[in-house]
């Protein structure tokens, strides 16, 4: 029954589209906007072929559109709160941030502080999914009154190769090691991966901000580090639950907050483009990302998960009883067109 299989497959992996607004340089430049987002609709409206109401468009729908005057709270709300709380029952649930560099991924993800000194972290409008949700989770569960405990890793993939942000070694050049889990068939084991416990809200905001300086070093070894790199943010919760029978249980949920390489050498057809493959810049996490996400959503049989280190790290996140968010994110102007088509076309097939 086809109806009955879609709607399945919409409540695992949604999609939602978020374009930024045109930026200083490209309303200086010739450039101008050529898409059209309808939040209601849920429609995205690319102008392919110029001006007026005879040029060619193409229309695409997801499962949500935000438009160029979306704010984080929304982007928030309606996408990773309804998360959260698959995550406090237990779950491991994954948000994606994909698309052409400069389309606002770090943005949606992590967000930016006011120039306004006087602004807290938590009450900056500015303030992306990460922040927001660990100020949430927090609330949730202490309101609650279960007991629990909240633990933080970050992880970059650069090159195949594992970087921990949050380790207190100095050195950035020191890759880990990753082995299955024995205890686990669909787990992995990251040798010596710095997981935080976080106490309250607070150490948040310190927390990030070392890994944001490990980061700016890592930046500045490695070629092109901040467009080719993967970040994944993973929350671990650990919750106690007494059962009705007095029985004490220990609930663990998960949520992975992925701010993905630049789309930018992923063309249309969602292969690598001839001159990314022949410069040598093949990004396997990427590629094999998709891949894992056309079986999942065509329900293969065979799921790629070994092929890369990002989706074995998050195999036990996709597919089965968890939730994935795919946020595209994508640039409104002409100079991008065929960048924007591209993220359209790939989060077109993860529907
Ligand atoms: P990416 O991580 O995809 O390379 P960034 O998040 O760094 O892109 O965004 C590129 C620039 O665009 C930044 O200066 C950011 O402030 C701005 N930007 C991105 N998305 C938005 C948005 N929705 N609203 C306002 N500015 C945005
Ligand atoms: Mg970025």
């Amino acid at each position: 029954n086809m109806s009955c299989k879609k709607e399945e497959k919409g409540r695992n992996i949604q999609v939602v589209v978020r374009c930024r607004p045109l930026n200083s340089i490209e309303r200086k430049s010739a450039a101008h906007g050529v898409l059209d987002c309808d939040q209601g609709r849920k429609e995205v409206v690319v102008r392919t072929g110029g001006f007026g109401d005879k040029g060619a468009r193409k229309t695409y729908t997801f499962d949500m559109v935000f438009g160029p005057s979306a704010k984080q709270i929304e982007v928030y709300r309606s996408v990773v709160f309804p998360i959260l709380d698959e995550v406090i029952m237990g779950y491991n649930c994954t948000v994606f941030a994909y698309g052409q560099t400069g389309t606002g991924k770090t943005f949606t993800m992590e967000g930016e502080r006011s120039s306004d000194e006087g602004i807290t972290w938590e009450e900056d409008p500015l303030a992306g999914i990460i922040p927001r949700t660990l100020h949430q989770i927090f609330e949730i569960l202490s309101k609650n009154g279960t007991e629990f405990s909240v633990k933080v890793s970050l992880l970059e993939i650069y090159n195949e190769e594992l970087f921990d942000l949050l380790s207190p070694s100095p050195d950035v050049n020191e890759r880990l090691q990753m082995f299955d889990d024995p205890r686990n068939k669909r787990g992995v084991v990251i040798k010596g991966l710095e997981e935080v416990t976080v106490h309250n809200k607070d150490e948040v905001y310190h927390i990030l901000e070392r890994g944001a300086a490990k980061r700016k070093t890592a930046s500045t070894l490695m070629n092109a580090y901040s467009s080719r790199s993967h970040s994944v943010f993973s929350l671990t919760i650990h919750m106690k639950e007494i059962t009705v029978e007095g029985e004490e249980l220990v609930k663990i949920g998960k949520l992975n907050l992925v701010d993905l390489a630049g789309s930018e050498n992923i063309g249309r057809s969602g292969a690598v483009e001839k001159r990314a493959r022949e410069a040598g810049n093949i990004n396997q996490s990427l590629l094999t990302l998709g891949r894992v996400i056309t079986a999942l959503v065509e329900r293969t049989p065979h799921i790629p998960y070994r092929e890369s280190k990002l989706t074995r790290i998050l195999q036990d996140s996709l597919g089965g009883r968890t939730k994935t968010s795919i946020i595209a994110t994508v640039s409104p102007a002409s100079i991008n067109l065929e960048e924007t088509l591209s993220t359209l076309d790939y989060a077109n097939r993860a529907k």
